[in-house]
């Protein structure tokens, strides 16, 4: 027999009572028959639902499904170091008739995963009412980022739910809140990521302490950006300019650390002037082979070296 066997309940349909007095027993006896049975993926219709809801909250599907009915619903349990999420098909079947959506039972199983996810199957003892609050609100959060709507997420526990609380179980109303309550803090999440750029997917670049300070500028793209080559104006040498791998020209400001961009090198067809330097104003120079930069008139007004 298990020496750590703890067990959820959560939703009060039918013959709760004789669920609680033997639901431990019937279920221990239960996986140890099919422990080592071949996992079930497929639950509600062909989806891999316990994969989706893992997805989204960057988990991987370390959990055991397992359809049975030796539960009335649906519980999450800890047994021999596994966790399980154990259902009745004929329930969730039920649920999702009665609310009129396949979204009915996918949030059982996201409700059960979030007594796992939130630790409750770790601790002895059984249902309490802040333990389903809390795996109520996993539910509407995972069910938003997975695109279900308000009302699709709370179409499960609009049917299973008592509407009156018990010592075990909060009622309808609050469950229904809490719901919402994750549905909305997903929302918010998902709103606010769309309002701005996505965040740079470049990986982190480790620094070459031999190099000089400033060799890369900063920028919110999806590569490294280095420096080919400086350029130093005539008329205003102090000020520093930069040639990027992108072909853009920065000014860098080394007392306010920032860089600028302030003009592009584009390619030219001329062979003694490959490139042209177009700046903010559309004003063109251009550059030899040598590295000296010229205006229209043929007069040098920098010069293009090494950035070291
Ligand atoms: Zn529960």
């Amino acid at each position: 027999m298990p020496t750590t066997f703890s067990h959820k309940k959560h939703f009060s349909m039918n013959h709760p009572r004789f669920f609680r007095r033997f639901a431990g027993l019937v279920l221990a006896g239960w996986l140890v028959i099919t422990g080592s049975a071949e996992a079930q993926s497929a639950t509600t219709g062909q989806r891999d639902v316990l994969r989706e809801i893992t997805d989204v909250v960057g988990l991987k599907p370390r959990f055991q499904l397992r359809a049975t009915t030796e539960v009335q619903n649906a519980a999450a349990v800890v047994y021999g170091g596994q966790r399980y999420l154990l259902y009745n098909p004929q329930f969730v079947a039920a649920v999702n008739r009665a609310g009129r959506t396949d979204w009915a039972g996918i949030s059982i199983l996201a409700h059960e995963m979030g007594h796992h996810l939130n630790g409750h199957t770790l601790r002895p003892g059984g249902s309490n009412p802040a333990d389903e609050l809390e795996a109520d609100e996993f539910s509407g959060f995972v069910l938003r980022k997975m695109g279900a709507s308000l009302a699709q997420a709370q179409a499960g526990m609009a049917v299973v739910s008592d509407e009156e609380a018990s010592p075990t179980h909060p009622g309808r109303g609050s469950r229904l809140a809490s719901i919402g309550e994750g549905w909305q803090r997903a929302s918010q999440q998902i709103i606010a990521s769309n309002r701005v750029a996505a965040p740079s997917a470049a990986p982190a670049v480790l620094a070459n302490r031999n190099t000089a300070p400033v060799r890369t500028v900063a920028a919110n793209t999806a590569s490294p950006v280095s420096v080919l080559g400086k350029i130093v104006f005539r008329n205003n040498p102090e000020q520093d300019y930069y040639i990027t791998n992108r072909l853009s020209v920065v000014r860098l400001d080394r007392d306010e650390r920032t860089a600028q961009v302030v003009g592009r090198l584009t390619r030219s067809e001329s062979v003694n002037y490959p490139y042209v330097l177009v700046d903010e104003q559309q004003r063109r120079l251009y550059i030899s082979r040598s590295g000296s930069i010229v205006d229209t008139s043929g007069r040098q007004v920098a010069l293009l070296s090494d950035p070291s």
